[in-house]
């Protein structure tokens, strides 16, 4: 008896029934009677009945049944742990049988009678008994003789009469629902979405609601929130005279579920059921805590819940749904953080494409920029600035992008490469200014010579043409599909000021230029936490200035060059200050080899000898005299910092003079400034000692305090195992984990992207290294760093600045070690203070 009981439970208001046992369906359907909503007659299996009955044992059947009464009509529904497992198919109408059709045709008379018998002939034969449903490819018209000829084809096929008692198709039912779950391919396809190799499967048996009848009377689903905004909204579906979607002639009509100028609503209909339905709604939100589709029939103006099911949901609406269940007491605040995966965010940040919208999908590459944008192809920066300056949206694609892509970057809508991965030029820069991007999309071909691509279907797009980049989901897309707009809404904002009451670690931004500077201020970053200085360099004024110092053969023409770059710098910084007003902001020293400013091709220099008033073979000469083998571990960094000095020196002067104007407009301000690629302490000696000298020129000059905290970036593996002594010259350490990634793995991070997804398909590496940190070996290296710092001077600040700053599972590691702060492109600076919070709480 007690065997009986927990294979099959009668749901009942006491009745104990968790999802872990019977599955989630069962446990809602039980919640919902106990809410006392008017739920059908239902039983529940548990996951060990229906494996016993997949194996061929049904046990009393008889017991079942009983709670039913006399000849009833039944539905079977699949009760999986998670919904989203999935599940077979409901099957609906068990128990139609001859005695059972001639029964009902007074009731809901001879046609619908009759449709509902032969339905579930089809369906038993297909789902159930597996015969072929080409056996039912030519019935007649009529239903009757249709009937006929359906019950003669399942004879056949199945060489015997269809089954006429309850209790021979319902078990068969339940036999072939838990076989189809055991199978190979359904167990693939869970274990896909998540689920544990050993999950099980509940089933549901229900009296069937029947939707037809002489009184109004079909189905459909409710919800009372928009799964689109999350904004309070009646939406749904119903189908008078049917089952679930399915019309049932005669009679069958879509209604409206509210009043509605354009037809006739159930609302009108039946405003008892309407009203009772949505009250259903209302209860079971605050009851459940969550907004719930309800699905239900109608049976003769009677309303039956069939069902409630957690209401499907954009990232914007799930926002909007967690907060406003907080808001009205549902939820607490830190349950609504939790509810939201702080990756979803970066959806409300971006326009993204509709995702109802019908999508042609060309190609696919490193979703390395998030966010969808349209434009005609472009395959130059400048033909992006024609474009941005007639006003044209323009998609820039390029082989790779470099420095004299930025301002490319900057005009257009979204960039699309041939090569590259998550930390590569285009993919940082991208990320950075908010410009969706698509890299190392190799599975096209890239024309340039001729200015056009070729997918890999063979369609060509020339320049011109339209596409579309979705740099949220790594696609390139024909045409322009329908965008939805950000989101920044009140819920969003709210959201944010509850995340940022619980969190227990900083997040400031990655911000180079002014524009950036706005945009992380806007998203709550507390302070900029990397400002690559040499992304400043990109106008074409400084370029040349730029250029005239690379060229500068003597210390003094260097200095002239310099000094022209000395008064934008400053202002740069001005900027920069103003913005932050207060908050602190962490300078970077130029980082990047010097001949990533000058030109590569033939055109570009000549332009650079006409320029410079120089001849054609000096020029290139000297650019050939920069070239590296290996630039990313040449002659960069604090290395050319030590060479050519003037340049740190031009740059902290900028620093100094800015924050002494700051300073005098209103509170003091303390600029931080770092060193980059440090690998040796002398390094940090001989650097400081020229700032603490041009900071005691300013300070002479101006009579002003010149107070700066100076730091250095942790980002050569040799740099955080020597980390101690480091320290002792060092305010801050920063980790830069995109150079430390690529040192420690000794693997490109512009070429990375070549074979990062045959490595990770491979299972060589888990994850992208340079987008999820390599906590193994990174991130030792990141705890030594730490501890060593930390050892050597207390008080130390740190933090991590590479693109690992934003990633909820990095900024897990950085708060165990106890990092002050992360810092990340500002675009990611909400997920940073969602993902911060969640780990606080
Ligand atoms: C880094 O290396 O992690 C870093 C922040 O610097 P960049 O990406 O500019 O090399
Ligand atoms: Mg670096």
């Amino acid at each position: 008896m007690l065997q009986q009981t927990r294979d099959h439970t009668l749901i009942t208001a006491t009745a104990t029934l968790s999802s872990e046992s019977h599955g989630g369906r069962a446990k809602c359907l039980q919640r919902l009677i106990r809410l006392d909503l008017p739920v059908p007659t239902t039983v529940a299996l548990s996951f060990d009945a229906v494996h016993r009955i997949a194996q061929g044992a049904i046990s009393d059947l008889g017991s079942l049944l009983a709670p039913f009464g006399a000849a009833p009509l039944l539905c079977v529904r699949p009760s999986s742990q998670d919904p989203d497992w999935g599940g077979p198919g409901a099957i609906l109408n068990i128990g139609m049988s001859d005695e059972t059709c001639a029964a009902l045709i007074p009731v809901i008379g001879e046609v619908a009678a009759k449709a509902l018998y032969l339905r579930f002939v089809q369906t038993y034969a297909i789902d159930v008994a597996r015969l072929d449903p080409d056996m039912f490819d030519d019935l007649p018209e009529d239903l009757g003789a249709a009937l006929e000829r359906a019950l003669a084809a399942y004879e056949d096929e199945a060489e015997e009469p269809f089954p006429q008692a309850l209790e021979v198709q319902l078990s068969e039912v339940l036999q072939s629902m838990a076989r189809a779950w055991e199978g190979t391919s359904a167990r693939l396809l869970r274990e896909a979405k998540g689920a544990p190799a050993d999950a099980g499967l509940g089933l549901v048996v229900q009296r069937l609601a029947l939707g037809l009848g002489r009184g109004e009377s079909g189905s459909g689903v409710l919800q009372i929130v928009s799964s689109q905004t999350g904004m309070a909204q009646v939406t749904g579906r119903y189908l008078s005279q049917s089952q679930g979607r399915e019309a049932l002639e005669p009679g069958a009509r879509a209604l409206f579920l509210e009043r509605d100028p354009r037809g006739p609503s159930l609302e009108e209909e039946v405003p008892e059921a309407f009203a009772a339905l949505k009250a259903h709604a209302a209860r079971m939100r605050e009851r459940l805590r969550e907004e719930m589709q309800v699905e239900f029939t109608l049976q003769d103006g009677q309303l039956h819940i069939l069902d409630g099911v957690r209401v499907s949901r954009s990232s914007r609406a799930a926002v909007r749904i967690a907060v406003q269940l907080a808001r009205d007491g549902i939820i607490p605040r830190d349950e609504a953080l939790m509810r939201i995966e702080p990756k979803a965010l970066t959806e409300l940040l971006h326009q993204q494409l509709d995702p109802n919208a019908p999508l042609d999908v060309l190609a696919r590459g490193v979703a390395a920029s998030p966010g969808a944008a349209t434009g005609r192809l472009v395959f130059s920066a400048d033909a992006a600035q024609l474009a941005a300056a007639r006003g044209e949206a323009c998609v820039l694609v390029r082989r790779e992008t470099g420095p004299e892509d930025v301002r490319g970057v900057h005009a257009a809508s979204a960039v699309l490469t041939e090569r590259g991965g998550m930390t590569s030029h285009a993919a940082v820069i991208g990320r950075g200014l908010g410009v969706p991007c698509v890299v190392g999309a190799s599975e096209i071909r890239f024309e340039l010579r001729m200015r056009r691509l070729v997918m890999p279907d063979g369609r060509v797009f020339s320049e011109g043409d339209t596409l579309t980049v979705d740099g949220t989901g790594g696609r390139v897309l024909a045409g322009s599909p329908a965008l939805q707009e950000p989101a920044l809404d009140d819920a969003f904002q709210e959201l944010m000021s509850w995340a940022d009451a619980c969190r227990d670690i900083d997040v400031r931004a990655n911000a180079d230029t002014p524009q950036d500077a706005q945009t992380a201020r806007n998203f709550g970053a507390q302070g900029i936490g990397l400002c690559r200085t040499e992304h400043m360099f990109f106008d074409a004024e400084r370029l040349r200035a730029m250029r005239e110092m690379i060229f500068a053969n003597v210390a003094e023409d260097r200095r002239v060059a310099l000094d022209l770059l000395l008064p934008m710098q400053r202002a740069d910084f001005s900027a920069l200050f103003d913005i932050m007003a207060g908050m602190p902001v962490c300078i970077r020293l130029f980082d990047p080899p010097l001949h990533e400013f000058l030109p590569t091709d033939r055109t570009g220099l000549r332009e650079l000898a006409e320029a410079l008033d120089l001849p054609m073979s000096d020029v290139t000469r000297r650019v050939e005299a920069l070239a590296e083998y290996n630039p990313m571990l040449g002659m960069r960094g604090v290395r050319l910092g030590i060479t050519v000095p003037e340049i740190y020196d031009m740059q902290a002067r900028a620093i100094f003079e800015a924050s002494v104007a700051a300073s005098r407009k209103g509170e003091p301000v303390v600029p931080e400034i770092m060193i980059p690629l440090v690998s040796a302490r002398r390094e940090v000696e001989l650097v400081k000692t020229r700032i603490d000298a041009v900071a005691a020129a300013v300070r002479n000059e101006t009579g002003q305090d010149v107070a700066f905290r100076l730091g250095v970036m942790v980002e050569t593996p040799r740099a955080a195992l020597r980390a101690g002594d480091i320290a002792n010259h060092a305010d801050f350490l920063s980790f830069g984990t995109n150079d430390l990634t690529q040192m420690t793995y000794g693997l490109s991070r512009d070429d990375a992207g070549r074979f990062m997804s045959a490595y990770v398909s491979a299972g060589v590496f888990p994850e992208d290294p340079f987008h999820t940190l390599d906590t193994d070996g990174v991130g030792e290296l990141l705890a030594i760093g730490a501890v060593r710092g930390r050892g050597a001077r207390p008080g130390i600040t740190l933090s991590i600045c590479g693109e690992h700053g934003g990633n909820p599972e990095s900024i897990a590691v950085c708060r165990d070690l106890g990092f002050d702060y992360v810092s990340c492109s500002s675009f990611r600076v909400p997920v940073a203070r969602l993902a911060a919070a969640r780990l606080a709480i």
